[in-house]
């Protein structure tokens, strides 16, 4: 089946009732958990110079099992209402999986930001946002929008700003979105935490030597060749910290104008440097360019990241795929006819509803930022610091010798906020990745890590019902 046949909310669905059949769950409640509990589809005109544009957006909120809901907004031609609602549906079962206390919900403003000037996002943006206000669709307690595909931390410093003009004296407004500014009560890390979260999953999933055993490879991320699919926000960070702090090999990348492959590694600094140069990433010194830009997706590697859009992996392609782990960086990338392919290869598949949960945990972090008014770190580093350096005098002292001032240094830094939010990422990655591997080795029906994370998800929202009193 070609990517176009399938409706990507049916895709949720079909992967949701794979899973589904390995809980013990009462139909009534699946089917609860399911449904999409609140869709506002809206239009409304913007004067653009002379004339008016008439603007179709949408809002989703899939689940309010948990309030408040929570998911990005996305500007893209592409946006529709189904792609609004599985976008909304896997929000609430990646929540669930990290544990992020929120129910599932979207946005998507069909538009092609880049044919429009700043000026003209700004109106476009606070005209949805009003009309989220008026439709009670908007609020820190109700729904909290995020950056995703198309939008960034200007996007949301405008929603912020015209939620306060109408909710003046809202003392917790600021938690009204996440992924703003930082210096407009965003938090430290946001910005690169869907890609930091991808290569925390990575390293976890990597970590297990029978896991790996299985597909071929060494445990650790070190000297692992990558291709990954989309430099935006997500595929940037995860390309630059996997090179960085993993030691990943970067052997293919795309972007809109096409793809390269260079088996001894890529430069992403050096890439993007060339990109900004000369407006692509084609021609990069060493490297070849490749025919067609979605030949990076069946390149000979370790570890393939899409991190683009979604139904990338379909039927017509999923059988040239040679990756031996596939990391969905970006939201629906396979589609489930194409999974069927892939799993039979034996490729092992981090799911998005896991793998790219890095983003809506550290919104999460803003979120209760923004409710206690404070930044992360401001009660506890001193103290913390203070005490490391009596220890590390105690030391000296009894052991009549000094460590180096690089050391100390080292031993006696309290955590700042970004050190929290990376520690607390992490900590949530490796938590989630064990539970969900738990579910895939012990339950004898479930075969791969996508049905293990539903699972998972399905559970914990079922027994969020089973608590509100909904369901016996
Ligand atoms: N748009 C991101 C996602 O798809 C982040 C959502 C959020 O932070 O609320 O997960």
């Amino acid at each position: 089946m070609s990517r176009k046949d399938y409706s990507f909310f049916q895709s949720v669905e079909d992967y949701f009732d794979k899973a589904a059949s390995s809980t013990n769950l009462p139909s009534g409640l699946l089917k609860q958990i399911k449904a999409c509990n609140a869709v506002y589809q809206m239009r409304f005109p913007v004067k653009m110079g002379n004339d008016y544009h008439v603007i179709e957006a949408y809002r989703v909120q899939h689940s309010h099992h948990r309030l408040p809901t929570k998911g990005g907004i996305r500007y893209a031609m592409s946006v529709n209402q189904d792609e609004v609602m599985a976008l909304a549906a896997l929000m609430s079962y990646k929540c669930a999986i990290v544990d992020v206390p929120f129910g599932g919900a979207k946005g998507g403003v069909k538009i092609n930001p880049k044919e429009y000037t700043p000026r003209q996002l700004q109106k476009i943006t606070r005209r949805y946002t009003t009309e989220l206000i008026r439709k009670n669709f908007i609020g820190p307690g109700i729904d909290v929008p995020a950056p995703d595909y198309g939008t960034g931390s200007r996007e949301m410093a405008w929603i912020l700003d015209t939620y306060q003009t109408f909710k003046n004296g809202e003392i917790d407004a600021a938690g009204c979105v996440t992924g703003k500014p930082v210096n407009q009560s965003g938090i430290q890390g946001r910005t690169e935490a869907t890609g930091r979260g991808v290569f925390y999953g990575l390293k976890q999933c990597l970590s297990y030597a029978d896991d790996m055993k299985k597909l071929g490879l060494t445990t650790g991320t070190e000297g692992k060749t990558m291709a990954i699919q989309g430099l935006g926000n997500v595929g940037y960070h995860t390309a630059s910290i996997s090179q960085k702090e993993g030691g990943v090999n970067l052997i293919s990348v795309s972007e809109y104008e096409g793809a390269i492959y260079n088996k001894d590694g890529i430069d992403i600094d050096a890439l993007m440097k060339h990109r900004k140069e000369t407006g692509s990433i084609m021609d990069f010194p060493g490297s070849k360019n490749l025919k067609h830009r979605d030949l990076v997706l069946e390149v000979d590697c370790d570890i393939l990241v899409p991190a683009a859009l979604e139904q990338v992996i379909h039927g017509g392609n999923a059988k040239n795929v040679k990756a031996k782990i596939i990391a969905e960086a970006a939201n629906g990338p396979i589609t489930p006819d194409a999974e069927a392919i892939l799993l039979d290869k034996g490729i092992l598949i981090l799911p998005d509803m896991y793998i790219n949960a890095g983003g809506v945990t550290v919104s999460y972090f803003e979120w209760l930022k923004n409710l206690s008014h404070m930044r992360f770190g401001r009660m506890e580093k001193r103290f913390d610091s203070n005490a490391y350096s009596n220890l590390v005098d105690l030391v000296e002292r009894t052991t009549g010798k000094q460590v180096l001032k690089k050391e100390r240094l080292l031993l006696t830094k309290g955590a700042d906020e970004v050190d929290l939010v990376r520690s607390g990422l992490e900590e949530t990655m490796i938590t989630s990745y064990g539970q969900i591997r738990d579910i895939w080795k012990r339950n004898k029906k479930v075969n791969d890590v996508r049905s293990a994370a539903f699972v998972s998800a399905i559970k914990k929202i079922g027994n969020d019902y089973v608590s509100l009193g909904i369901f016996p």
